[in-house]
């Protein structure tokens, strides 16, 4: 073994901030391995870091990658010098930190499997051409995960998801590694297992946000998907009923099944203007009715939870808000006692009603909008006015299931009812493959204000409410909607059945607007607790890189800075921009490209650290 000074290069496994050097040099007396795991002193702390170079202090041109001592360090103790990350993971991490624009070192442990480094730990075999052919299916949910855990129970397959033991999690990466499994069924995290010979990557319901991380790296697995299988020389299927329109490669590759449902809209307008002033129109009513004479099924999708969705004073018009937040707050009642609570969706503040408003001190505070509550209250009044026995009542919100395990309770007793009514939020979409592949009974889906969903002012609004429109009509034989807007251009194309029309709509839209897929958005936000602090902070970032631009607006422009949509929360104001790329539409395979390294310069203009939050690629443009 080659002796000496050496100079080695390591990942610290801590974050650093992305705008600082990623990679750190310190000294050692002996060469080591890609991968090896050291224990070194970083702002005086002892932490563990992963060796990626090796080179002879002699060969070396002076430009050490220094911390923020000056002086070159010893690594402090080898804790293994046979290598503990493969390559693979190393370029993973590599790629997730350069397109995501997040600390190497967290990329890298978001990776590694929580019994790194302990003993027994078995890292990657080489591709084993032994090896049976590896498939991954990717999951959003586990409740999906598990609908094919035993749809394909035949074939032995494993599942794996962050919610597993170390052992049961250990379990599943030493039969991956080994090429003992054929089928692995996961969470987004299954994209990290050391696959011996992966030959296919199948991705369920890519249009699901649930594949895009709150965390850093902010990453969408369905976009990682793509590298990994790249890097593992694999294909990637995906299966969904509605593409992912901000990617125009996804756009064309899917094959949206469409559901023989009817499909009828309601104009609420309307029925007041008839004299039917319930929150139900005639048509849903005669859904009501039909109970009396035959079994029957119906789902009734309310996208909001509680009785009414915000408190307006009607004299001075200020909506009731929470405390900590700048958002509304809910009115919950409990169905027994009548009791009721404001309470704040986003921080979990809750009080109770007051008499009068804060601001006027008026009296006249009124209910608006229509919850899960209101719904559940109101179909036991309408039923009990009919004098007709109701039939058996389900629900399934946030509020009123205490697991997974409860979820699937009420989906199972409602599919195995004879006839019965089922009331829920967007949770229902969670149990989507049990609900499209139901054969009993179709039920007819009722959903009471389609207009709740389109109130959000982002692009990805109306293709949203397209997608669950899509997706509850894979669950019945019969759609009703109601809507004070029949003319939203997405209740209109998705009544038609019109798919393609819808989506040749809004890519023209967002054309117009260079809006994703023609461009490419990165979110900057900061947040403090002082409104004047986050606002400057904000704008002087702008600033900077309006400078770096120059005036040239060829690949980046500026939009905003403005309020986040919730502008406070839990005390925090957020303020953000989006710097829109109009160049790097698809996405790269490459962590070295060019066009990567360019925006990375780019974004240095941002301090990072505390508040701040780069997305790339982000949920909403709000
Ligand atoms: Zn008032
Ligand atoms: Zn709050």
């Amino acid at each position: 073994m080659a002796t000496g000074m050496f100079i080695i290069e390591i990942i610290p496994l801590v974050h650093i901030p992305r705008n600082q050097v990623q990679v750190l040099s310190y000294f050692h007396g002996e060469m080591l391995k890609v991968g090896a795991v050291v224990e070194i002193d970083f702002n005086h702390r002892k932490i563990r870091g992963v060796a990626v170079v090796s080179e002879p202090l002699k060969s070396r041109k002076l430009d050490f990658k220094k911390s923020v001592d000056f002086e070159l360090k010893n690594i402090s103790k080898v804790i293994s010098a046979e290598p503990m990350v493969s390559e693979r993971q190393l370029t993973i991490a590599n790629w997730l930190s350069n397109y995501y624009y997040a600390p190497l070192g967290i990329c890298l442990k978001t990776i590694l499997p929580p019994f790194w480094n302990k003993k027994g730990y078995k890292n990657e075999t080489p591709k084993n051409t032994l090896s049976v052919k590896q498939t991954f299916l990717m999951v959003a949910e586990n409740i999906a995960g598990k609908y094919f855990m035993e749809k394909y129970a035949s074939e032995k397959p494993v599942y794996i998801s962050s919610g597993l033991k170390n052992k049961e999690y250990f379990d599943v990466w030493n039969k991956v590694a080994a090429g003992e499994s054929k089928l692995i069924i996961g969470t987004r995290i299954g994209l990290f297992l050391p696959f011996s010979n992966l030959s296919k990557m199948i991705v369920d319901d890519g249009s699901n946000e649930a594949y895009k991380s709150d965390m850093t790296p902010r990453y969408n697995a369905v976009d990682l998907a793509r590298f990994v299988a790249n890097v593992h020389n694999s294909e990637v299927i995906s299966s969904d009923v509605f593409p992912r329109i901000e990617f125009p490669k996804s756009a064309s590759s899917v094959v949206v099944r469409k559901s023989p449902v009817d499909r009828s809209v309601v104009n609420m307008i309307s029925e007041i203007k008839a004299g039917n002033f319930s929150i139900f129109s005639r048509d849903l009513q005669d859904e009501f009715l039909k109970f009396k004479i035959e079994n029957l099924k119906l789902i009734l999708y309310i996208p909001r939870r509680g009785h009414a969705n915000f408190i307006l004073c009607q004299h001075c018009g200020e909506a009731l808000k929470c405390p900590n937040c700048n958002v509304s707050l809910v009115l919950h009642r409990q169905p027994t006692t009548n009791s009721e609570q404001l309470i704040c969706h986003h921080c979990g503040y809750s009080g109770a009603l007051p008499k009068s408003c804060s601001v006027c001190k008026s009296y006249q505070l009124k209910p608006f909008g229509i919850g899960i509550e209101r719904v559940e209250s109101e179909i036991k009044k309408y039923y009990q006015r009919a004098n007709l026995k109701m039939p058996t009542l389900f629900r399934l919100d946030s509020d009123s299931v205490k697991d997974e395990r409860d979820e699937e309770n009420i989906i199972n007793d409602f599919l195995g009812a004879e006839s019965a009514i089922l009331l829920a939020t967007q949770m229902i979409f969670s149990h989507k493959h049990r609900l499209a592949n139901n054969l009993q009974i179709k039920p007819v889906i009722g959903i009471i204000t389609a207009d709740s969903l389109v109130n959000i002012p982002d692009y990805k609004t109306e293709e949203s409410l397209f997608r669950q429109l899509t997706l509850l009509a894979g669950f019945g034989k019969r759609l009703i909607i109601q809507t004070h807007d029949p003319e939203n251009p997405a209740i209109k194309c998705f009544a038609g059945g019109d798919v393609s029309g819808f989506i040749k709509s809004e890519l023209k839209n967002r054309e117009e607007l260079s809006y994703p897929p023609f461009s490419r958005f990165i979110k900057i936000s900061f947040k403090h607790f002082d409104n004047f602090k986050a606002k400057r902070e904000i704008a002087i970032v702008a600033e900077k890189l309006k400078q770096v631009l120059r005036g040239d607006r060829s690949r980046f422009d500026i939009m905003g800075p403005s309020p986040a949509f919730i502008s406070k929360e839990k005390n925090f104001y957020i303020w953000s921009l989006i710097l829109r790329d109009k160049q790097m539409l698809e996405l790269p395979l490459d962590s070295g490209a060019a066009e990567i390294k360019t925006r990375n310069e780019l974004l240095r203009v941002v301090p990072g650290g505390r508040g701040w939050i780069i997305d790339i690629d982000p949920r909403t443009a709000i």
